[in-house]
């Protein structure tokens, strides 16, 4: 009974947390994606990993990382 429960329970989140990350994808797509590396904004998204990957230097960002609007907002000459 309480496997059945966790199970629905499990399930409630999960699709919530799928919106969740389409709502952030969808954001970050309007806002547009800046590599912190190299400053490109072309990118593909990897959609087995909830990551973007930058088109020109291969970096690596996760869309459920907090830390990226930390990182999309790091100068890029630094
Ligand atoms: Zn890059």
């Amino acid at each position: 009974m309480y496997h059945s429960i966790d199970f629905f329970q499990f399930q409630k989140k999960f699709s919530t947390e799928n919106k969740c990350l389409k709502y952030l994808m969808k954001q970050r797509c309007h806002n547009g994606f800046v590599c912190p590396k190299c400053g490109n904004n072309e990118y593909y998204f990897i959609k087995s990993r909830h990551n973007y990957q930058c088109k020109q230097c291969s970096y690596q960002l996760s869309v459920t990382s907090r830390t990226i609007f930390h990182k999309t907002r790091t100068p890029f000459r630094k």
